[in-house]
């Protein structure tokens, strides 16, 4: 893909302003998640239970960092379906430093595929264990859909910042920073890289 020298863009994501959102994101979604369950529980049964337990909150800690991964590894497979990236190019780690779990790749990608790859965890690790959580009204699913909703908010961040520009730009992540560089695409006379 050939892309201009200089990036036209780049979106830089303040972690401290998006942690603070994905903290009430994740508190109120949350709420609203349990609420709607007591809800629907209330219409079927007339009754509410709500119990506690070790195994649950061990349950829930576990399941919180293995998705966290499955987080990670969907916007891979997002990079591979949307953008056609190869295996080898990804890059999946953890910045102990900055508290956030990444995965990257040095590839191009156009504006559209990365959009799509930004997203897709986003219905894969939040949207689906709520669902499930509601279906068997089970705290676990409901609290972890939550959190992983929450954990989203970055990426729809990002999604919202690279939406203002066209589908066909080209986007290089940023191998250590939650910054997008944004390029032109160049034609055949103009200055490229590959
Ligand atoms: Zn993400």
């Amino acid at each position: 893909m050939l892309a201009s020298r200089e990036p036209a863009h780049i979106v830089d994501l303040d972690l401290q302003i998006v942690a603070k959102k994905g903290l009430w994101v994740t508190l109120w979604v949350t709420l609203g998640i349990f609420v709607f369950d007591s809800l629907i529980q209330l219409g079927i049964q007339q009754e509410l239970t709500i119990s506690f337990s070790f195994w649950k909150v061990l349950f829930v800690i576990l399941g919180y960092i293995v998705l966290i991964v499955v987080h990670e590894l969907f916007h891979l497979l997002g990079f591979r379906v949307f953008a056609g990236v190869p295996w080898r190019k990804m890059i999946i780690g953890v910045n102990l430093k900055l508290g956030i779990a990444y995965a990257t790749t040095d590839e191009w990608m156009t504006n559209a595929a990365i959009r799509k790859a930004l997203l897709l965890p986003f219905w894969t690790t939040g949207v689906i264990p709520t669902i499930i959580g509601l279906y068997l009204s089970d705290g676990v699913w409901l609290l972890l859909g939550g959190l992983l909703i929450g954990g989203a908010v970055g990426d729809f961040a990002m999604y919202k910042e690279l939406k203002q520009f066209p589908d066909d730009w080209l986007v290089k992540d940023d191998p250590e920073r939650p910054r997008l560089y944004l390029h032109e695409p160049a034609d055949c006379h103009g200055s490229s890289n590959t």
